[in-house]
């Protein structure tokens, strides 16, 4: 041996593949394809940002007092059982190595979100994954693939890639089925999409349990993508346990301010919704409507559509010829979804490009 060597589990890692920009040759694209926030941010978040550059020598505030009091106080949550990432990503990479090691499992439902197995690997425990029902999570299959080696389990609710919702008895009931020493990890990333009568009670279990953590970020509805900031809610010894292994000063203190001022933007967090609720409608009645083409789209709770190709259209003759016309989807082979295109709900005037560029590629090839 001449040179380090990387753990084995660091080797077995699949690098994380983010969301394009560009084409194949260079050109940038409208990006439909990391799920951000199409009509921008807050005016308030914005400003905070940007005024955070006055005191850029200054370290940013560690224990992000004031991000955890303002989160306390929108949400009804004790600040002291909250934890602050690098974007929720930091979070479940904090819960996991709180809690899972070499030799471990991590457990999550087929189709789940990209960093779970990353997050596992990372540890060096082992990442298992439990089957799904057509694209939904499914308790059953998660509760029959917890073994005596199960430490940490990931429900993302709306679940990403696929858009599916777990209900709040689904949910309690995964939770009565684990082993107390079981994590329970509740990913809320796209929570705020949800209608109100949605509410699938993470924070209520993280609340009343002591095995149940719920993560939230401001990179999707509050559209703060570049702030990087997530946070995590749990018990006091859950949390106190992930803050031991957070870097110090893990977040910038633009980030923190913008979040600060987009927590109390309610207006702009209503009309994302809205525009969600309106586009995302119209794009899963536009697919529907495309007829015996083949093409089905995975009921969505969330600010995107995973869309199945399972006719003469396939996934990647769409996903390049969208992006030959400028819109960049994204395609997941490397997920096991070689038949599926994730498509963000996007301005107005991109969805109605995706389905016109569709229809094109459907009446190009006869199908
Ligand atoms: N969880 C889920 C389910 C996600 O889709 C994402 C973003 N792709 C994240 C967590 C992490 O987002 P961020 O780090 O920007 O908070």
């Amino acid at each position: 041996m001449n040179a380090p060597a990387p753990k084995p589990w660091i080797d077995a890692i699949a690098p994380y593949v983010p969301g394009r920009s560009t084409s194949d040759d260079g050109r940038p694209m409208t990006k439909l394809s990391s799920n951000e926030n199409p009509l921008g941010t807050s005016p308030a978040a914005r400003a905070a940002f940007a005024s955070a550059a006055a005191a850029l020598e200054i370290y940013p505030d560690g224990s992000a007092i004031a991000l955890r009091d303002a989160i306390g106080a929108h949400y009804g949550l004790e600040p002291d059982r909250l934890i602050h990432g690098t974007g929720s990503d930091e979070v479940l990479h904090l819960a996991t190595g709180a809690f899972a090691g070499v030799g471990d499992e991590v457990l999550y439902v087929r189709y789940g979100f990209s960093v779970y197995p990353i997050a596992a690997r990372r540890v060096g425990a082992v990442p298992v994954e439990a089957p799904d029902s057509d694209y939904a999570t499914d308790v059953d299959a998660l509760l029959a693939a917890v073994t005596a080696k199960t430490r940490v389990v990931f429900v993302a609710n709306p679940n990403n890639p696929t858009g599916t919702y777990t209900s709040r008895a689904e949910l309690a009931r995964l939770h009565a089925g684990l082993p107390k020493d079981c994590l329970l990890v509740v990913d809320q990333a796209y929570t705020e999409y949800l209608d109100p009568e949605d509410e699938d009670g993470g924070l209520a279990l993280a609340r009343t349990e002591p095995n149940v953590i719920v993560t939230r970020t401001f990179s999707k509805i509050f559209g703060l993508a570049a702030g990087r900031i997530g946070w995590g809610y749990g018990p006091a010894p859950v949390i106190e346990a992930m803050q031991r292994i957070r870097a110090p000063f893990n977040v910038a203190t633009g980030g923190l301010d913008a979040a600060i001022a987009a927590l109390g933007d309610t207006e702009f967090v209503a009309r994302s919704k809205a525009h969600n609720d309106r586009w995302r409608g119209w794009f899963v009645d536009q697919i529907t409507g495309l007829g015996n083409a083949g093409l089905r789209a995975v009921p969505s709770k969330a600010n995107f559509v995973l869309v199945l190709f399972e006719g003469a259209l396939s996934a990647e003759t769409a996903y390049k010829g969208l992006m030959e016309r400028g819109y960049a989807t994204r395609w997941l082979p490397g997920q096991g979804l070689p038949h599926a295109l994730r498509i963000t709900i996007g301005e107005e005037a991109a969805m109605r490009a995706v389905i016109a560029g569709l229809r094109e590629m459907i009446g190009e090839i006869g199908a």
